[in-house]
């Protein structure tokens, strides 16, 4: 029977480099510049570039894709795990090659992108040498994409785009977006968009501004709200057909949500192992604060959370492994969407409690992940929405009552005791009748 909760001594080998390399080059690094995909940025690049060669050198550069995209073809779950070590850094994911959107993005692009499109975008991007951006959401409103405004429309070879976006994150560093914009308003809801390749210098291409982030580093923010001018493209950079836009969109939209969570993981585990720290070093009236029961709840508390969550974010990886297709992992994901932005606010809220004044300022880095949960709980849908999908699945092909009452209602069970082991009654009551 295949149930193991180990990891191969062999990958272990390599978790255990990852976790010293992040804590000799990548945290140091992360303090050096504003943002580790602003390739503009000299003290950037002579940093991290560097870094990437070592993790090539190991082995584990995007080591979660196939060989044919430059991995290792690990999976999710020993992405998982490489994640628990990188999660808590900014610079990690770049260094690792296991960058959003640029991940996702690179999933898309070897989905549907031609042959053309992969040479002059996916090679690059797989071999860290560009940054990508994923332009969907719109300022009207991101939870309902069927509501979408952005047209493209087609002329001759071309297809042109005119239109707003919102949040549209790393725009500002990106050689190139991937754009929905509907084609068809009057088609089935989804089937009205389709999704571009936009090269990031093509003209129209507008950023009205960086919007931030709260709690986020870096002078200016890096989610652009973008308007795009009459911005031309060759019918080439259709992804996918025309009307494809949902379903390409869904090719990036489960991993990204898988991996913020594995992320996530290690950003709760970080606040659990402070708390640890602060309750048997700081003392009040004569105990340490690991001493009094209240501390000890919200260790307990933590550690159980803590624990729940990332046993679902492992097992949901596990499952995209087994069946490699996000699809039909939906559910999981969903779960593991929902489960996150709590998991983190509560461990991450405590954490701030018990480090009190210290834990609130910007000495220590617990406030921002509170702020981070709100991140989890909006981007890449919002929780409503896959509490929703969650419970659609659950409910999806269950059988109604067969009567009035639930099928595990006692007296009903009872009844069909009685019948099962009719003769073992009659049999006893025979019995019972000769000895009277
Ligand atoms: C840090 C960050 C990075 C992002 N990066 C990108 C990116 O790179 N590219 C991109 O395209 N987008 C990006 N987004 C945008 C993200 O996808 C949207 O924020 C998200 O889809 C929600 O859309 P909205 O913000 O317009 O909120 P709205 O759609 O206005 O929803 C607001 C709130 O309404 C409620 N709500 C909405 N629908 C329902 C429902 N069906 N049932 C119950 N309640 C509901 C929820 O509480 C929801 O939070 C990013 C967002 C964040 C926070």
């Amino acid at each position: 029977m295949a149930w193991d909760f180990e990891t191969d001594p062999e990958y272990q080998e390599q978790l255990d480099w990852v976790e010293q390399f992040v804590r000799d080059e990548v945290e140091p690094a992360d303090r050096m510049y504003d943002h580790p995909l602003d390739m503009a940025d000299p003290v950037r690049n002579a940093i991290i570039r560097p870094l990437q060669e070592k993790v090539r050198e190991k082995g584990l550069w995007a080591c979660h894709l196939g060989p044919e995209l430059g991995g290792q073809g690990y999976g999710q779950l020993k992405l998982a795990l490489l994640n628990e070590l990188i999660g808590t850094t900014l610079s990690g994911p770049v260094i690792f090659g296991t960058q959003a959107p640029d991940s996702g993005n690179a999933e898309i692009l070897a989905h549907y992108g031609s042959d053309e499109l992969k040479k002059t975008y996916l090679e690059p991007l797989l071999a860290g040498e560009i940054a990508s951006c994923f332009s969907m959401t719109e300022p009207t409103g991101g939870s309902d994409p069927t509501s979408f405004r952005c047209r493209a429309v087609r002329d001759g070879d071309d297809y042109v785009i005119s239109g707003e976006k919102w949040f549209s994150s790393n725009a500002r560093f990106a050689s190139f977006l991937i754009v929905m914009a509907v084609t068809d308003p009057d088609a089935e809801r989804h089937r009205r968009a389709s999704m571009f390749v936009v090269p990031s210098d093509t003209p129209g291409i507008e950023i009205v501004r960086n919007v931030g982030v709260t709690g986020h580093a870096g002078h200016e923010g890096t989610h652009a709200y973008v308007r795009y001018n009459d911005v031309r493209v060759p019918a080439a950079n259709l992804l996918g057909g025309d009307g494809d836009g949902f379903k390409v969109a869904q090719v990036r939209l489960g991993g990204g949500r898988i991996h913020h969570a594995m992320r996530t993981v290690a950003l709760v585990r970080r606040s659990l192992d402070a708390m640890l720290e602060r309750a048997v070093s700081r003392e009040t009236r004569g105990r340490t604060l690991g001493e009094l029961q209240l501390v000890q709840e919200m260790i307990a508390d933590s550690w159980i959370q803590l624990e729940q969550f990332r046993l679902l974010v492992l097992r949901t990886a596990w499952k995209i492994d087994q069946v490699n297709d996000y699809k039909q992992v939906i559910k999981d994901i969903a779960g593991v969407k929902v489960a996150m932005p709590k998991v983190l606010q509560d461990v991450a809220g405590r954490a701030v409690q018990l480090h009190g004044s210290l834990g609130i300022s910007t000495e220590l880095p617990f406030g921002k992940y509170v702020l981070e949960g709100f991140h989890m709980a909006i981007a890449d849908g919002a929780t409503e929405i896959h509490k929703q999908s969650v419970a659609k699945q659950l409910l999806k092909g269950v059988e109604p009552a067969p009567d009035l009452f639930p099928s595990i209602h006692v007296p009903r069970l009872r009844d069909a005791a009685d019948t099962k082991f009719a003769d073992v009654l009659a049999a006893a009551a025979a019995d019972a009748a000769e000895v009277n």
